[in-house]
């Protein structure tokens, strides 16, 4: 019988991929999401509910009229440095509503949860490249919302059996242009769209900072398609279907670019050259952000696949060169 998946956030970046995937292996989708970002989905492969994921009365509504195998949730306040201005609003958009979600589907007997959690929780590096282990001191109430889940999810498997993977997301990068999936954030805030859009409109490029701990000065990170993430959760949710366990694994590739190398790769791409100025560093960025992806790998079967940063910008570019 098919399968029928709940995807709260499905109409976002990443939610949308994963979406995309799971309806190709023959699962059922229904995104629950209230389209933050004013982002086109024209996609006729979903069920798609316009609302908020607490809202109370749809989550009861579609719990009762579906049979729903499994959660995955991407619905989420991300950007880190809004969290350090607005605290408030992203503890009750991704703590507090994401505890309602839960009891919730505690009270339908839904006890599989794939989790979008992010690398913000470890805070700045002791040991890299980063493993599960390293210990966790998030720095911005953005990796603590993070973080608060995540322990909300221990203790919710260990009392009630809700069974859970918690996928720790180092740097979401690429696109599906050919889907026509891809990035669209509002207001854009990501490196590599505005990088592309900078090099098409001949508009500079801010470098957030260049006197950090690197070779270049410039920060480094872990930069993995969103193709790759989609298949890490086909894998969470075969995992939770196999085993009794919950579990917590890094997704990225073992290896950093700095912003200057993106820099001088997009040019390439491109061909073209980029405006650049030096900016002072952006709050919370720490200088180094690198996974270690062993523990997916051995647990999971999964490995980067798609994350090349050839493919990466290509794939970022034709989805830009698609939406204007
Ligand atoms: N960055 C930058 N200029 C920009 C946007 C980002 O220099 O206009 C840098 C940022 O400081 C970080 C890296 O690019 O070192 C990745 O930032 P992004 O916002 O893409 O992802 P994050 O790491 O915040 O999730």
């Amino acid at each position: 019988m098919q399968k029928t998946i709940l995807i709260p956030g499905g109409a976002g970046y990443i939610g949308s991929h994963t979406a995309y995937l799971m309806q190709k292996l023959g699962y059922k989708i229904i995104i629950l999401d209230k389209f933050i970002h004013n982002q086109k989905f024209d996609h006729n492969w979903a069920t798609v509910i316009k609302a908020d994921f607490a809202d109370k009365n749809i989550l009861e509504q579609i719990f009762t009229e579906n049979n729903i195998e499994a959660v995955m949730h991407f619905a989420a306040f991300i950007e880190v440095g809004e969290s350090v201005k607005k605290p408030k609003d992203f503890y009750e958009n991704n703590v507090i509503k994401t505890l309602n979600l839960l009891d919730t589907m505690l009270k339908y007997n839904v006890k599989k949860f794939v989790f979008s959690s992010s690398c913000a929780v470890y805070g700045n590096p002791i040991k890299l490249p980063l493993d599960e282990n390293h210990p966790t001191n998030p720095i911005s109430p953005y990796g603590k919302n993070k973080l608060i889940v995540e322990f909300a999810l221990q203790d919710y498997f260990n009392a009630y059996n809700l069974q859970y993977v918690s996928l720790r997301y180092f740097n979401a990068a690429g696109a599906l242009p050919t889907i026509g999936l891809g990035e669209q954030h509002n207001p854009e805030t990501h490196i590599i769209p505005l990088i592309l859009r900078a090099i098409k409109n001949k508009k500079i490029f801010k470098i957030f900072g260049s006197n950090y701990n690197t070779p270049d000065k410039t920060c480094i990170r872990d930069y993995i398609h969103v193709l790759d993430i989609a298949q890490a959760h086909v894998l969470a949710l075969k995992y939770l279907e196999n085993t009794a366990r919950s579990n917590i694994f890094n997704l990225g590739t073992g290896h950093g670019y700095s912003v200057k190398e993106m820099v001088e790769h997009a040019q390439k791409i491109c061909k073209q050259e980029l405006l650049i100025e030096n900016c002072d560093a952006r709050a919370g960025d720490v200088d180094i952000l690198v996974a270690n992806y062993n523990k997916a790998k051995e647990n999971l079967g999964w490995e980067p696949k798609f994350s090349s940063l050839d493919n990466i910008l290509q794939s970022a570019l034709e989805w830009e060169n698609r939406i204007k």
